[in-house]
C-alpha cells in the first residue's frame, strides 16, 4: 500500500475534520480520525481541540502502542496535546486490516438515532449503500473509552467496513481518507432516507436476489462477511441486546402526516 508523508496526512486530517464537524456528523469536541503513516506509525487528530479549528499542526503522530512519538503541539490551555482516549478503536482497526490506510469515528446523529429507536440499518433500501459500503454492522453496546469498545470493534473492523456502536458513534474504514469518509457519507444519508422512511409508514428491503445481483456487481471480489464459512459476527446483535421499537400513538402519526403535508405544500 502507498503510504502518504506525514505533512500530507496532517492537511488532510485538519480538512476532513473541519469538514465532518461543519456538517454535523459529529459535535465539535467529538470523534477522530486516522491516517496510517506506515508499519509502526500513524498520525491522528488530538483530544480537546474544537473539531472546526483543527489545524494541520495540531495533529500527533502515534506508534502502535499508541504511545506520542515527537513533541506534540500545545493546545488551548498551554499544556502539550493528547491522543483521544479512543485512538485504541483505531489501533485495533490498522491491526486488524492491513488493506485500510484510514479510520473515522464520528458521532452521525440520524444512524445512532435510527438505530436507537430499533431500526435495522443492515436491511439495505437502497441500492447505493451496497456500492459505497456493503454491509453495514451495528455492534453490541460498549462503554466509550474504556478498552470494551477495541475488544469488541476488533471482530467487526476484521469483516466490515461501516460498523455502529450503538448510543455512540460510527467506525468507517478505508484505503484512504477520502473513502472512510465516503463511507460515513453514505452511512448518514442511508439513516436519513431510513428515518423518513419510517415517518412515511415504512417499505420493504430489497429483495436478496437483487442483493445477490448488487454485491456481484458492486464487489467482484466478495467481502469477508459475504464468503462461505466465514467467521464475521451478524450485522446486527442478537434481538435480546436489541431496543424495541418504541409505539408510535394515534396522535403522533397523525401530527407526521399534518407536519409532512405542510411540508409538501411548502415545497
Ligand atoms: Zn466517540
Amino acid at each position: 500500500m502507498q503510504h502518504l508523508d506525514e505533512r500530507a496526512a496532517r492537511v488532510q486530517l485538519a480538512e476532513v475534520a473541519r469538514e465532518i464537524y461543519a456538517r454535523k456528523l459529529s459535535g465539535a469536541m467529538d470523534g477522530n480520525l486516522s491516517i496510517r503513516l506506515g508499519k509502526d506509525r500513524f498520525v491522528t487528530t488530538p483530544s480537546g481541540v474544537h473539531k472546526g479549528r483543527l489545524t494541520p499542526a495540531d495533529m500527533l503522530v502515534v506508534d502502535a502502542a499508541g504511545r506520542v512519538v515527537g513533541t506534540p503541539a500545545k493546545g488551548p490551555d498551554g499544556k502539550q496535546l493528547k491522543p483521544s482516549s479512543e485512538l485504541g478503536l483505531h489501533l485495533v482497526s490498522y491491526e486488524r486490516r492491513p488493506d485500510i490506510g484510514a479510520v473515522i469515528h464520528a458521532h452521525p446523529p440520524l444512524a445512532i438515532a435510527y438505530t436507537l429507536a430499533g431500526g435495522l440499518l443492515s436491511e439495505p433500501l437502497v441500492s447505493e449503500v451496497i456500492f459505497a459500503v456493503g454491509q453495514i454492522a451495528t455492534a453490541p453496546y460498549t462503554t466509550p473509552t474504556t478498552k470494551q469498545v477495541p475488544d469488541v470493534l476488533a471482530e467487526y473492523v476484521a469483516c466490515y467496513d461501516c460498523i455502529i456502536m450503538p448510543r455512540h458513534g460510527s467506525v468507517t474504514v478505508g484505503a484512504t481518507l477520502d473513502m472512510a469518509l465516503a463511507r460515513l457519507d453514505a452511512l448518514e444519508h442511508t439513516a436519513n432516507i431510513a428515518c423518513t422512511v419510517k415517518m412515511l409508514g415504512g417499505a420493504p428491503s430489497i429483495v436478496p436476489a437483487e442483493v445477490d445481483r448488487l454485491f456481484d456487481l458492486a464487489r467482484p471480489v466478495p467481502p469477508p462477511y459475504r464468503c462461505e464459512g466465514n467467521a464475521c459476527p451478524p450485522p446486527e446483535p442478537s434481538a435480546a441486546r436489541r431496543l424495541d421499537p418504541p409505539v408510535i400513538s394515534d396522535l403522533e402519526a397523525r401530527l407526521v402526516q399534518e407536519v409532512l403535508r405542510a411540508m409538501g405544500k411548502l415545497l
